[in-house]
């Protein structure tokens, strides 16, 4: 705690993978010894730096820029890259140590790693947030590459910024090294279904654990948070199984139609103008409802899939979920649940699956992009979305096995943490102490 003081959300994250592991130890005692599970919590390295650049109106601003790599027991360091005003050491760090396991659970060859600024993209022009993308490139780029570290998108950074990030690397380096970055457009080395993999992915998981307690997203009534990258295609791929979704949001507010959200009019608002969900109910009209104050959970629904940030689903909010029926949460951002709300939903026996192993279905897919790119080739979009689906469907039946074998079946979040840590843990042990 004294090492990583100030630091509440990457504590909170430890917390609650050593809280699993206790069981793993008393079978495998191996993984206490050589300080193995200190050094798992302990990043390999963490860069801290400036990012100066120039507004529009002339003035020069400063952002700071962070990338903890994390763990490379497994593969190049691979995680998202977050542009938020909330974005400090300890988010980053908790998101990094996420990403290790959650990247473990897909099976596929890659580490853990995280980044961001403490910029704010909001308001921000097109040629600042180019110029931002610049700068933030130009420290970045010497600690990246194809074998090394392999940054993607996340809050705040989407296709856009990636692909400023992705010239800039390449003026830099003098090299079309596609594979060193993931969320890549289509025309430069992007894949297929990358987009839509975190959100469809979410949604393959839960409706495999649906399917293993004999429901499905059929006629339900489904409640998703945020409408960004990974909400709107969580509705998309809920829409196709069935299911109706009455509510997105973002920062501001929230907006319920009963009728079943439009989303062809929210990829309107949030992907072609950039704009807020205050515009679809503006739009919609009568019949919608935009709300900015209360809370969206209070809205009654069957499945619950916050998407969008940390810790925005608290204990009071689970108690009023469970009092309105929900039978199924599955977590489509990382960590958007608080400890106590897991704990009050595993309580009222509402399924419930956790971000670590739901929405691996990003990651999963941009190591496929690194394979593609590895081959030069490009798959179908059929093809990628197979490949996803199936990766969804072994990261599910991998936690609620893993789980059954340590004597707590059913319960997704043991699950994941154990096969994602038994997994780095094989492979640090190869490695030796290093
Ligand atoms: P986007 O930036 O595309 O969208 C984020 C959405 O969440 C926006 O609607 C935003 O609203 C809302 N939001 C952000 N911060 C807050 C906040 N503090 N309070 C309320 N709402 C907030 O990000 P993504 O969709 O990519 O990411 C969403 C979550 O999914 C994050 O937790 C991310 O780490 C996780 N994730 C993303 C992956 C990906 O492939 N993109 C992969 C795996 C996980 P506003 O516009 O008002 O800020």
């Amino acid at each position: 705690l004294r090492r990583n003081a100030g630091e509440p959300e990457f504590h909170q994250a430890v917390r609650e993978v050593l809280e699993s592991l206790g069981r793993v130890v008393a079978k495998h005692p191996a993984y206490a010894s050589d300080a193995l599970i200190e050094r798992i919590c302990e990043p390999e390295r963490q860069i801290i730096f400036r990012i100066p650049w120039i507004d529009d109106a002339g003035q020069v601003q400063i952002n700071r820029g962070f990338r903890v790599q994390f763990n490379s027991a497994l593969g190049p360091y691979k995680g998202g890259i977050r542009f938020h005003p909330s974005v400090n050491i300890g988010i980053i760090k908790f998101l990094g140590f996420e990403q290790t396991f959650k990247n473990a659970l897909t099976g596929l060859p890659i580490g853990g790693g995280k980044g961001g600024a403490d910029f704010n993209p909001r308001g921000r022009s097109d040629r600042e947030i180019m110029r931002f993308c610049q700068s933030f490139m130009t420290e970045l780029f010497r600690h990246l590459g194809e074998h090394t570290d392999v940054p993607a998108g996340d809050i705040g950074v989407g296709g856009r910024e990636i692909g400023y990030l992705f010239g800039q690397y390449k003026r830099l380096t003098n090299r079309y090294e596609a594979g060193v970055l993931t969320g890549k457009g289509l025309p430069y080395g992007g894949s297929r279904a990358r987009k839509e993999a975190t959100g469809f992915g979410a949604v393959y998981f839960v409706e495999r654990m649906l399917a293993a307690n004999s429901t499905s997203f059929e006629g339900r009534r489904v409640s998703v948070s945020g409408s960004g990258n990974v909400a709107i295609y969580t509705m998309e791929k809920i829409l196709d199984f069935g299911g109706r979704v009455i509510t997105c949001s973002d920062s501001n507010g929230y907006v319920v139609d009963e009728n079943g959200i439009d989303l062809e009019l929210v990829k309107e608002i949030k992907e072609v103008r950039r704009d807020r969900i205050s515009e679809y109910a503006r739009l919609k009209g009568t019949g919608v409802n935009y709300i900015d104050t209360g809370c969206i959970w209070d809205v009654p629904c069957d499945i619950a899939m916050p998407s969008a940030t940390q810790n925005e689903l608290t204990g009071k909010d689970a108690r009023t979920l469970v009092k309105n029926g929900v039978v199924a949460v599955g977590e489509g951002a990382n960590m958007p649940c608080t400890p106590e709300a897991v704990r009050i939903f595993q309580e009222a026996g509402v399924l419930f699956a956790p971000g670590k192993a739901a929405n691996a279905g990003g990651v999963a897919t941009s190591a496929l992009e690194m394979q593609q790119n590895a081959s030069r080739d490009s798959w179908t979009f059929e093809q990628t979305e197979h490949r996803l689906a199936e990766i969804m469907k072994n990261i599910h039946d991998t936690c609620a096995e893993t789980a059954r074998d340590y004597g707590v079946a059913g319960d997704y979040v043991q699950g994941a943490n154990i096969a994602g840590f038994v997994r780095v843990a094989e492979a640090m042990r190869a490695l030796g102490v290093i």
